[in-house]
């Protein structure tokens, strides 16, 4: 692949891009959403082929992107430049698009997680260039294929097959002006660094460890149904999936059996049936280094409440484990299917269990009392908190981590505006 080529021909598209005006750049959106509604069987099927996504789950992600390119499609034009009072007669705020903008992806939704970076980035004026996970060249292909079949014009969005080792060169390349990286901390460090280096702009989302608070006020019945889902959409393979369930004490012996019920009713079948519900991991390595976590969770004091069964190279029955403070594997995130259950005494003992993790995405907390759960809104450490709900992104609203999860925000308005510069113009 001839990167410098590709690079040059998306700074060229850029030029000319940068002229369309916001409203015009919209039309173009809904044409996009429009291809992915009609294409979503086929691209579903991608999706399941490459990374074993139960087939319903994969159809959702295509509807769920749709839906996001839909609300770009007529957000507020917030580039306007903005009017400061000042004594001159022009003291303006304008946001001018960077230029060509990378976007390194992961393979857990190949398509939402590439297209929840690019679109709004380029109703903002920008190009991307995409380093998409090794196995999900297939999607990224497709991707680029939507935004030809959407009228975009030629090199606004394009997919490299490269390796991560080619990552360095794309930075380097004085045209490119920013990254935005989904994965983990060790690829998001990597790159952050290769961005600060070459002094240009970074956006991390990295990876959770979420808390799952229940406390004995709580709809506790609803929280234990909706808890299994919680963690094992898409196999457990989600960012800010609850991974563990911190629950207060006085509720344990309702919650816990209820819990394990449903979520037993988790059990990996067929991804191209409609009715599956959990699958195989996305690869056999992937599922080693699980098994391995589990491992290293039971040699330091964890108990066994479900117990995680390999019953293939990639296939896992669903475990969890009763973990203490202490435990090194709460320093690690497990992406998977086997969640960490926790037990509290009170509401400060079970925010410092929620916090004393390097990672912090979307906490949910299950209460009747709002000043408990305003306590929880206040102390929380994470970009997000859930009240009485299971955590999931909206586009509407921001999405974005704290601490070892990331800096930067996706969707809503505001992400609009990340990959911008802001221009002061003042005087007479
Ligand atoms: P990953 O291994 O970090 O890969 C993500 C991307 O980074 C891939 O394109 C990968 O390319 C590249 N990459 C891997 N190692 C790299 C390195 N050393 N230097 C530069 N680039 C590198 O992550 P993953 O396994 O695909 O995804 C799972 C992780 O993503 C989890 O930690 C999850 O929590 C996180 N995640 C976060 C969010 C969020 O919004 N916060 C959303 C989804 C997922 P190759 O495939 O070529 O290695």
């Amino acid at each position: 692949m001839d990167l410098s080529k590709s690079i040059d021909s998306a700074y060229k598209s850029f030029t000319e891009w940068k002229k369309v005006p916001f409203a015009d750049r919209q039309k173009l959106l809904v044409k996009l959403a429009d291809v992915l509604e009609k294409n979503k069987e086929k691209y579903a099927e991608i999706i399941t082929l490459e990374m074993h996504k139960p087939i319903s789950q994969s159809i959702a992600e295509i509807e769920k992107s749709a839906g996001m390119i839909q609300f770009y499609a007529k957000a507020e034009n917030v580039l306007q430049p903005e009017k400061i009072k000042t004594e001159f007669d022009i003291s303006d705020v304008h946001h001018d698009a960077l230029g060509i903008i990378l976007g390194v992806m992961p393979w857990n939704f190949p398509f939402w997680q590439v297209l929840r970076f690019a679109v709004p980035a380029i109703l903002a004026g920008n190009v991307i260039l995409l380093k998409h996970a090794s196995i999900c060249f297939g999607s990224g292909d497709e991707i680029e294929n939507a935004f030809e079949k959407a009228g975009f014009p030629k090199f606004i969005f394009q997919n490299l097959r490269i390796g991560h080792s080619e990552i360095k060169s794309v930075l380097e390349n004085p045209l490119v002006r920013g990254v935005s990286l989904t994965g983990s901390e060790k690829a998001g460090s990597e790159v952050a660094a290769l961005a600060g280096k070459n002094i240009k702009k970074s956006i991390l989302e990295l990876g959770g460890s979420d808390a799952f608070i229940v406390l004995e006020d709580s709809d506790f019945e609803k929280a234990a149904t909706e808890a299994p889902w919680a963690k094992l959409q898409n196999t457990g393979q989600i960012c800010n999936a609850a991974k563990r369930f911190i629950v207060h004490e006085r509720v344990e012996k309702e919650f816990v059996p209820r819990f394990i019920q449903e979520y037993n009713a988790y059990q990996p079948a067929d991804p191209m049936k409609s009715e599956t519900k959990l699958s195989k991991m996305a690869r056999p390595d992937l599922a080693d280094e699980l098994e391995s976590q589990y491992k290293k969770a039971l040699r330091n004091g964890a108990e066994v409440v479900l117990a995680l069964e390999r019953i293939s190279e990639s296939e896992f029955r669903p475990g969890i484990i009763l973990v203490k403070e202490g435990n090194p594997i709460l320093q690690e995130e497990l992406f998977g299917p086997l969640a960490i259950l926790m037990i509290g005494k009170n509401d400060e003992e079970i925010l410092k269990l929620a916090n004393g993790i390097p990672f912090g995405l979307g906490n949910s907390v299950w209460t009747k009392d709002k000043r408990r759960a305003q306590f929880f809104v206040d102390n929380l450490e994470s970009g997000t908190v859930s009240i009485n709900k299971v955590t999931s992104s909206d586009v509407r609203l921001p999405f974005g981590g704290a601490k070892s999860s990331g800096y930067g925000v996706e969707l809503s308005l505001q992400a609009i505006k990340e990959f911008t510069q802001i221009k002061t113009v003042v005087g007479n």
